[in-house]
């Protein structure tokens, strides 16, 4: 390897032929890196194309969001868009501190939460430091864990999807506990959470994507842990998934090290905007809460009435178990009829559908072509 002065302040180096025979490229291997050449990719719920079809596989809020993001929207100065937008996104990250009695240093912006999830497992995550989460869960994580090219302890919860002990001794840089989770609605108490930061060393991040429909939340342990991070997202309680805004929680010292990682301009001006309208308009965002929460009340009801086995759901979401077991089947003739719910081919899973909680009038239509079907 040479080194070449050319400039003032400028010096670059420059690869002899030696430097480029020692290279350990070989085509033959393929151009991927040998783990994304076996990676699967994400399989994210269909996106059906025609209208005319009943949504209730990827927990979308069945309803439009605040008004007051469409007056920003409708009103938004295209000369903020011909600039670079703020970094970090000062104007959410005020917001979002106010709402939840902490400093603007607290907050980090993303594209998403599934963009939280990236940035943490290339900050916590590679061949020696491995990431641990129960399952069944939220199916990216093993995807990014690939990726990463880092090793993923999955340690399965027991039949009533408690938090599995193993989870204290898995010696993981980065665990990750969905709550409440998803695809099984439950919660686990944040007690319970507390105590596993205690004693793990690692890093804990607790992912809320469903928190605004649960009981409770994890907040309080970001004052309590230096090593807790809590992942929000803005898809599904503020019905903004097209959107994609999502943010993190931790300590300054944690947020400081995760601004390293994140794409320069990693939110954009119009979706900081947005998210900022949203996130301050917290009575339109509790009345529709509430009204999935009734909603969801309601379609446990009437699915237990047809005799599937559904537990009680901290979500916007259900996981109904369908006790002949044919829940593909009954995927099937769903699809049929232009309904679309959530089933996973998967050992723990494969007698459940998921089904995101529409409004009632879609309820009831599920409902109805249940009742056909059975
Ligand atoms: C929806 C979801 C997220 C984040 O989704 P974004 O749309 O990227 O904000 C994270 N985790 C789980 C379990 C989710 O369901």
């Amino acid at each position: 390897m040479g080194r070449c002065k050319s400039f003032e302040f400028l010096t670059f180096e420059f690869v002899s032929d030696f430097d480029i025979r020692i290279s350990d490229f070989k085509k033959d291997m393929g151009y991927f890196r040998q783990n994304i050449e076996k990676a699967k990719a994400y399989q994210p719920g269909f996106q059906p194309r025609q209208t005319d079809v009943l949504k209730l596989n990827t927990n979308e809020n069945p309803y439009p969001p605040s008004p007051a993001v469409m007056k920003v929207l409708t009103e938004f100065d295209a000369e903020k868009l011909r600039r670079y937008p703020d970094p970090i996104g000062n104007e959410f990250r005020q917001a979002a501190a106010k709402l939840h009695s902490l400093s603007p240093d607290h907050i980090l912006c993303c594209n998403g939460g599934d963009g939280l999830l990236t940035i943490a497992f290339r900050a916590f995550c590679d061949r020696d430091r491995p990431v641990a989460y129960p399952v069944p869960t939220y199916s990216l994580y093993p995807v990014l864990a690939n990726l990463q090219n880092c090793r993923a302890i999955e340690v399965p919860f027991d039949s009533q999807f408690n938090l599995p002990p193993k989870l204290t001794s898995t010696g993981a840089g980065l665990t990750i506990v969905c709550n409440p989770n998803a695809p099984t609605a439950t919660f686990i108490d944040t007690a319970e959470l507390a105590s596993l930061a205690g004693e793990l060393e690692a890093i804990l991040l607790i992912d809320e994507a469903y928190v605004d429909f649960a009981e409770a939340d994890c907040i309080s342990l970001v004052n309590d842990f230096d090593n807790v991070i809590i992942l929000r997202s803005m898809s599904k309680g503020y019905g903004l998934a097209g959107l994609r805004f999502g943010y993190a929680i931790a300590s300054p010292s944690l947020i400081e090290g995760l601004l390293k990682i994140k794409d320069s301009y990693n939110v954009n001006a119009l979706a900081v905007a947005l998210a900022t309208a949203a996130i301050k308009d917290q009575k339109y965002f509790k009345e529709n809460v509430e009204t999935i929460k009734k909603q969801r009340k309601k379609l446990t009801g009437q699915l237990r009435a047809l005799n599937f086995e559904v537990p009680e759901s901290r979500t916007n979401f259900l996981l109904a178990k369908c006790k002949n077991g044919k829940a593909a089947d009954i995927y099937e003739k769903l699809v049929q009829r232009n309904i679309y719910v959530r089933y996973f081919d998967l050992p723990a899973l494969s007698d459940k559908l998921r089904i995101t909680v529409g409004t009632g009038q879609q309820n009831d239509k599920l409902v109805s072509a249940l009742k056909e079907i059975l």
